[in-house]
């Protein structure tokens, strides 16, 4: 039998490689970090993490696992509600509630499977799910595990939320759903204005906070803050995978009663195991240390406006931010590729992202700004960026 699968899997991967969209994966052998080691030892600046506060190997947050693995052990072996919650798990899902402003929370051994699983358990055929374009995969795959009806609104546009909220009338419950920041461009979903509309037409309103948590907001507590929403946000979504330590796991956090029902129905949460000790330890920390200081926000936001600015004055077309995304418009799609290639032989990594990841004619180099970079890394991708966009006439 496999003979005929495997030749179909050959053509298939290599129908991937030749339009250009096989995924080549580079091994790092450092912690993750602003300097990072390749195998075979060549160094790099590494402007493509998801690792906004510089948390990765924060030796705070190391020695918080430690701590927690040698006195709790290294797992649970266990679903929550079977024998796998241990009182460091309940913790951490306060001090994420604490700092979300929210009631409790569930945490899931990724926002994958927050998002998996959020929908399902709360809504049914006679309800509606009023989603953004742009959210992201796990909030797609969730929504289609879930029987409500789907309405999907185009980025940020609120007219057209409105039109889809108004189709969505029927229904018995609405709830509009989007990422609080949108990974490709960096900007910030339009959160007060979908809480007025969420108003007008009776909806309930989710927000995935996994690229805006820890950046978004004049603490960096997330879109709630930064509009000052707080108590008008029904369920947020987030990740500890990002600006939260970057190892592993996700949550749910919001309304009492929505948690509630999540924990008893909802499947990536009872068929899956429960997070690690370690995880929780360095994540009650983690919490601790941002309440404690505001440092790493701070510097992470002075890094963007010093990178944007720089770059601007350089003469590149850089998408407004408010977030530590920043994307270097390029349009040209072999040219994205191409720069990032440059850009990386030139010790800097940098991510070029093409139709159908971007809209077609909206090729871009993406380059993400995190706490962990000091002005000297900045000034060097800021060099490459400028040798590189010379090189390729991109800058005069
Ligand atoms: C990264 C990301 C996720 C996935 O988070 P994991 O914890 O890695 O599963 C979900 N939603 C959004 C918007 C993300 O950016």
């Amino acid at each position: 039998m496999y003979g005929k699968f495997q030749k179909y899997l050959q053509d298939e991967l290599k129908a991937i490689e030749d339009a250009g969209l096989y995924k080549h994966e580079r091994n790092i052998c450092s912690p993750q970090g602003a300097e990072i080691t390749l195998e075979g030892g060549k160094k790099a600046l590494n402007f493509c993490a998801n690792n906004y506060l510089g948390l990765s190997d924060n030796p705070r947050l190391i020695a918080a696992a430690k701590k927690a693995m040698d006195e709790r052990g290294y797992g649970m072996s266990s679903v929550r509600f079977i024998c796998g919650a241990q009182d460091i798990h309940r913790q951490l899902e306060k001090a994420i509630a604490k700092y979300f402003h929210t009631d409790d929370t569930i945490l899931y051994a990724a926002c994958f499977d927050a998002n998996g699983g959020v929908f399902e358990p709360l809504l049914t055929a006679e309800d509606a799910i009023i989603s953004d374009a742009l959210n992201h995969a796990s909030i797609i795959d969730g929504v289609r595990l879930c029987k409500a009806v789907r309405y999907r609104y185009a980025n940020a546009d609120m007219a057209d939320l409105e039109e889809k909220l108004k189709e969505a009338q029927a229904q018995r419950f609405r709830i509009i759903v989007t990422d609080g920041v949108f990974s490709m461009d960096g900007n910030v979903a339009p959160m007060d204005k979908i809480c007025e509309l969420a108003e007008k037409y009776d909806a309930l309103v989710m927000v995935d906070e996994s690229h805006s948590a820890g950046v978004v907001g004049p603490t960096g507590r997330g879109v709630a803050e930064e509009f000052n929403l707080y108590g008008r946000i029904d369920i947020h979504t987030g990740t500890l995978g990002k600006s939260f330590g970057g190892a592993v796991g996700g949550f749910t956090t919001g309304r009492q009663e929505i948690i509630d029902m999540l924990r008893q129905r909802s499947r990536p949460y009872l068929f899956s195991n429960s997070l690690p000790p370690m995880i929780c330890g360095a994540g009650i920390e983690l919490f601790k240390m941002l309440e404690e200081s505001d440092e790493l926000h701070t510097k992470q936001q002075e890094n963007v406006k010093y990178f944007r600015e720089k770059m601007l004055a350089a003469g590149f077309d850089c998408k407004p931010t408010q977030s530590a995304i920043l994307a270097v418009m390029l349009y040209d799609a072999p040219l994205s590729q191409k720069f990032a290639a440059r850009m990386a032989e030139e010790g800097i990594f940098v991510t070029g992202f093409y139709y159908p990841v971007v809209p077609k004619g909206q090729a871009r180099i993406r380059v993400q700004i995190s706490a962990a970079h000091e002005k000297g890394h900045l000034d060097k991708a800021i060099a490459a960026f400028i040798k590189v966009g010379k090189e390729l006439g991109v800058l005069k």
